[in-house]
């Protein structure tokens, strides 16, 4: 960063920190990852100068011939990753994505129904927070009360009495498969397009590891910065018969010119995320995820559901007297990054909730595995069982660091790629 740091050293110097804080500490937030050098050397280059308002070969501006072939690449790699008939790649995240696809499918006012967001659904899902619940009619579907399980009778009950045009399935917080062929069937009973978000478990669908929306949903948006390992952004895969509509819901109804450097970074996540390594990836983050599962399940801790079978952990923190977001502050002492989040039911406010949230994409990443997994359960466990404890925080400071050090934040998942080739 020579330039930057005579250009603007506060901005130089506050990423340097925030590259320190990402080596030095562990990141459990199950919705972040770190990406590879050739993802951020895409995402950093010249195509940050370029305006490309519309479509390969329809361009409403001129210089487009390389833009135009990223973006043919990006979309072609989607597809043949994900097995669908069209991809988008233009939206500017997660939640531009789901405006585009509720854009696309309904008029507003139009019901659509989705997962609230206290239950583990996204704030676009039709959220009263949301604007996605002022354009839209929204209906909420919760979890089950006991097994914190999706319901199909209460959705298809839901689902028959108000008749949404869209039923969203998808999450940020459930530690569960999806059954995508259940879903798609009420939404054919009821004459509603299905969609599946799977921003948090795309990487886990295109390695093979988690159930597959593609053949079942006419829609699947995502986000493409969390298990499938990309810069932050977001795309929309279809069957052909909604191909224009969302097309055109992205561009010109919604969004301006494309991010072209995210599109090269998208690309190349593809392509990384295409490589037989990405497999063994995907299925050593729900290995971890299981182990540190059983681990934490060991010392008393109460997991929604009852466990986990994707990426994340959602643990409802009551049992040990200490509130969600004061648990994740005191992991963070000790190194050990998680997210305070709402339970199911809960009973405290969004801004204090009773959870936390962790997952295992991002130490998956830095190469940790099972035994990794058993030594930070305990560590944790220590810590909530003893949250001001300065000697507890220390030693599981120490824990972290040696293995923030053994395990670095790698710079490359090439080899991997050529040796797909
Ligand atoms: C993260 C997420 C989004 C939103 O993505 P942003 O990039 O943050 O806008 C949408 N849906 C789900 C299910 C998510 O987990």
């Amino acid at each position: 960063m020579n330039v930057l740091t005579k250009t603007d050293p506060e901005i130089a110097k506050l990423i340097q920190q925030e590259d320190v804080r990402q080596r030095e500490t562990l990141r459990m937030i199950p919705s972040e990852n770190y990406v590879s050098k050739a993802v951020m050397e895409a995402t950093g280059s010249s195509l940050t100068n370029k305006y490309s308002e519309g479509y390969a070969g329809k361009r409403y501006y001129q210089g487009q011939a390389n833009i135009d072939e990223i973006e043919a690449l990006a979309i072609s790699r989607a597809t043949s990753l994900f097995g669908a008939d069209h991809a988008n790649v233009q939206p500017y995240s997660g939640s531009p994505a789901n405006l585009a696809m509720y854009v696309a499918l309904a008029e507003v006012g139009d019901t659509i129904m989705g997962m609230a967001l206290d239950m583990g659904g996204h704030l676009t899902h039709g959220w009263k927070a949301s604007q996605t619940s002022k354009f839209y009619n929204a209906v909420q579907y919760p979890v089950d009360p006991k097994t914190h399980l999706i319901d199909f009778d209460v959705v298809r009950d839901l689902a028959k009495k108000h008749k949404p045009k869209v039923i969203v399935s998808g999450a940020t917080a459930y530690p569960r498969f999806f059954d995508y062929a259940a879903f798609k069937e009420i939404a054919d009973e009821v004459g509603a397009v299905c969609v599946a978000d799977i921003a948090h478990v795309a990487g886990l669908i295109a390695a093979d590891v988690h159930p597959d929306p593609v053949p079942h949903a006419g829609v699947v948006t995502t986000t493409t910065h969390k298990t499938l390992r990309g810069p932050r952004g977001g795309m929309i895969l279809c069957k052909e018969e909604y191909a224009k509509a969302i097309d055109r819901a992205v561009f010109p109804f919604l969004q301006g010119g494309p991010h072209n450097h995210t599109t090269a970074g998208i690309a190349v996540a593809l392509k990384e995320a295409a490589a037989p390594s990405f497999k063994e990836y995907a299925a050593q983050i729900i290995t971890n995820a299981a182990v540190l599962a059983e681990g934490l399940m060991a010392r008393d801790w109460n997991l929604i559901s009852g466990g986990t079978d994707n990426h994340l952990i959602l643990v409802d923190m009551q049992n040990k007297n200490l509130s969600g977001k004061d648990a994740a502050v005191a992991l963070e002492r000790a190194g050990i990054v998680v997210n305070a989040n709402s339970i199911p039911y809960d009973p405290a406010p969004p801004f204090k909730p009773s959870g936390i949230r962790l997952g295992t994409p991002g130490l998956t990443t830095r190469g940790m595995k099972e035994e990794q997994m058993r030594i930070l359960a305990s560590v944790m466990a220590d810590i909530v069982d003893a949250p001001e404890d300065e000697a507890v925080i220390a030693a599981g400071k120490k824990v972290v660091d040696e293995l923030a050090e053994a395990f670095p934040i790698p710079e490359s998942f090439v080899e991997e790629v050529s040796q797909a080739a």
